[in-house]
């Protein structure tokens, strides 16, 4: 069980406890009730039944109402031990069997003239393993070695490490005390009130740790300095803008002009929904990259993701002197060669790739920012390699438009800060989503056909969760069938791309879409990420209870790209699960990303989350993101508080704390510097 010290032993907490401090009287238990302590006389004893399947039934009386209990085993000896006339203590579940409330298995005890009541703090029952079971080793027996330990320790031994001011004013027990009270509590109160002060500490240095490392950040790190807007800033924002930026866009650029002139190296996380416009922020930072000397790099999780990209990009600046290249797995080496050569010249300014940049060849001549666009897809390891790409470590702005909810985003990137573009480009329309039983599918393909013949484009996804999943192909290739007979060649053309093909094809398969030399799309989430064809006005789900919100929000942001009005078709079966159909309304009648995500982690908890399901940081012992919230955002206002007057934890007052950091083994942080 990995209990190798006393130690793990104390941090081996119960999942249950049996609670005998009360007595309850009959008169209150029901078939509904929880594990209960009751106390009375045996009136009766029986043994019932044939050979067997004899049965021991006793009668216990306590004044109030008489309750049957029962036992199915070890029944001559009960039939011994029991002697009616005697007072017993009997603890157990109550249940409704043969029209009658009875308590099966009950544990039950003689109430000596010692033992005159109820024990005095509940009894605590720990995880265990079915091997250690067998070998008599379960939690309650667990709950023997604890008692054997809390008979050894002294409040010495499990020391303070909270500032006493943040103890006092939470009214939380000290360490010693809340250890005690939550393996054996005296009362519900007080075990609940220990939990709540173990589950703060545990948030508390967890996020301690990562706070502080965006403080040492800001006060010591170096970073190179964008000290000037330059000619190809400006020329751009005043001639080549193709619209005007929000004020949420402006608001961000801000911010990162103070991080970039600062001297201290920028690691930001950018947020803003499908579709709020993060490209354009990402650009104007990379021409002010190179107005101050410097190179930038654009990474993006897929092939597709970092072409179009590299075309949006080469579009925009094609009236500057500014030179861009792509390097993905596919670029070929007569191409490669002379990319890195200039790369490493410098003549080269931005280079737009997938994982690929990371390699070791690519070696830049000045690195001065690093945008890595849909983040999530990239390990931490990934991106600490790229900040070896040049001296001084470049600036970091993670893009994404996976909304996470802000409790989250503190949890996963609390080392990082923080911008959101929180407002929508004018003059976009909302998109329409409904929900539609696949008996409709008819219909909504003849609706799909309207929008079609009025020259727009529509995609429709197939979910093919597990990509080795036979079945789940099976039905994509039908649904492609299905969508050929109503949209038939030469009239209309379709193309169709799964994570099965080969790069090149999927790839070909998705550029005819672009150029709207095909009219659908039909495929599975390969078209998730970040795809933009404006002209596409339709996007047709099947089986949609079988994605997550975040997910389903996301492939919505494929439409609505455009000025065109925009529709959004949730398709299932008839039989969909109240939950599901839950969600789906979420989605019918919310646009915002952060609404949705904020719905998902209160309908599915974080592990769900996209993107932080392979994250190790929400694995705490006791705290829960979803449900301890209040308590995360408690904890770090102190931190931030203890880190503006104290940064370096010279008080005395912080001294427990100070020690207790340093005790902690170093963990693997989400840590981008
Ligand atoms: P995302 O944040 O999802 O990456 P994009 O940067 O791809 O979004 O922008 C989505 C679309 O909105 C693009 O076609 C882009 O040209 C357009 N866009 C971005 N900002 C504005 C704006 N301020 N006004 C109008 N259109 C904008
Ligand atoms: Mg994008």
């Amino acid at each position: 069980m990995e209990i190798f010290t006393f130690n793990d032993l104390l941090y081996h907490f119960p999942y249950r406890y049996i609670d005998r401090t009360k007595i309850v009287k009959i008169r209150d238990v029901n078939e509904f009730t929880d594990d209960v302590q009751v106390s009375g006389t045996i009136t009766d004893i029986n043994l019932i039944g044939q050979k067997w399947s004899k049965r021991l039934e006793a009668t216990l009386f306590d004044g109030s109402q008489t309750l049957t209990l029962v036992w199915f085993q070890g029944v001559s000896w009960l039939q011994k031990m029991i002697v009616p006339g005697q007072k017993y203590l009997v603890y157990g579940s109550p249940g409704f069997f043969n029209g009658q409330l009875q308590m099966a298995h009950p544990e039950i005890e003689l109430l000596t003239a010692v033992q005159q009541g109820p024990r005095g703090y509940m009894e605590p029952v720990y995880p265990s393993t079915e091997k250690l079971k067998a070998r008599g080793m379960g939690g309650r027996q667990l709950a023997r070695l604890t008692e054997a330990l809390w008979a050894m320790l002294k409040p010495d031994n499990i020391q303070e490490v909270l500032p006493e001011y943040i103890i006092n004013g939470l009214h939380y027990p000290q360490r010693f005390e809340a250890f005690r009270q939550i393996h054996f509590p005296h009362n519900e109160a007080l075990k609940n009130k220990a939990v709540e002060r173990l589950k703060f500490e545990e948030l508390f240095f967890s996020q301690f740790k990562l706070q502080q490392t965006r403080n040492l950040r800001h006060r010591f790190s170096k970073g190179v300095v964008f000290e000037k807007v330059g000619d190809l800033f400006l020329q751009f924002y005043e001639k080549y803008l193709p619209f005007e930026l929000t004020n949420a866009q402006k608001r961000v650029i801000k911010e990162l002009r103070v991080d970039t002139g600062s001297g201290k190296q920028m690691n930001r996380l950018l947020q803003g929904d499908v579709g709020s416009g993060k490209t354009i922020v990402a650009l104007l930072m990379m021409l002010l990259a190179i107005d101050n000397g410097y190179q930038a790099c654009l990474m993006a999780p897929t092939e597709i993701l970092a072409r179009q990209h590299f075309e949006s990009i080469t579009t925009l600046v094609k009236e500057l002197p500014v030179t861009v290249k792509l390097l993905t797995g596919s670029t070929r080496v007569k191409e490669r060669r002379p990319l890195l050569e200039e790369l490493e010249n410098g003549t080269l300014h931005i280079l737009v790739g997938t994982h690929a940049v990371l390699e070791d060849p690519v070696i830049f001549k000045k690195l001065g920012l690093v945008i890595i666009d849909e983040q999530h897809r990239f390990g931490v390891a990934q991106r600490a390699r790229l900040w070896k790409k040049a001296q001084v470590p470049p600036h970091v702005l993670v893009m994404t438009a996976t909304p996470i909810p802000r409790t989250l985003a503190m949890t996963f990137y609390g080392d990082l800060d923080y911008s959101v573009i929180d407002e929508m480009p004018k003059g976009r329309q909302p998109i329409t989503t409904v929900h539609r039983y696949e008996n409709k599918r008819s219909e909504v393909l003849h609706f799909v056909k309207s929008e079609i013949d009025s020259g727009r484009q529509a995609y429709v996804v197939f979910p093919l969760i597990d990509e080795s999943e036979k079945s789940d192909l099976e039905n994509l290739m039908r649904g492609y069938e299905i969508v050929k007979t109503y949209f038939p060649e030469p009239l209309y053309y379709i193309s169709m791309v799964h994570g099965k093909q080969p790069a090149a094809q999927k790839d070909t398969n998705m550029q005819r879409f672009a150029k709207n030399d095909t009219q659908v799309l039909v495929g599975t989430t390969v078209i998730e990420v970040g795809i933009n064809v404006p002209n596409a006005t339709v996007m047709v789900i099947e089986n949609a209870d079988r994605f997550g919100l975040s997910q389903l929000h996301q492939l919505r942001g494929r439409v609505g790209r455009g000025a065109d009005k925009s529709y959004c078709i949730l398709l299932t079966s008839s039989k969909v699960s109240a939950d599901a159909r839950e969600r789906l309304k979420i989605l019918t009648q919310s646009n915002n990303g952060f609404v949705i995500a904020e719905k998902d982690l209160e309908l599915r908890g974080p592990g769900q989350i996209e993107g932080t399901r392979q994250s190790g940081i929400i694995n705490f012992k006791l705290a829960n993101i979803k449900e301890d919230r209040a308590l995360l955002e408690k904890a770090v206002l102190f931190i931030t508080d203890i880190l503006k007057t104290d940064s370096d934890l010279l008080q005395l007052q912080h001294q427990p704390l100070k020690q207790h950091l340093q005790g902690i083994e170093k963990g693997s942080w989400g840590k981008i510097s």
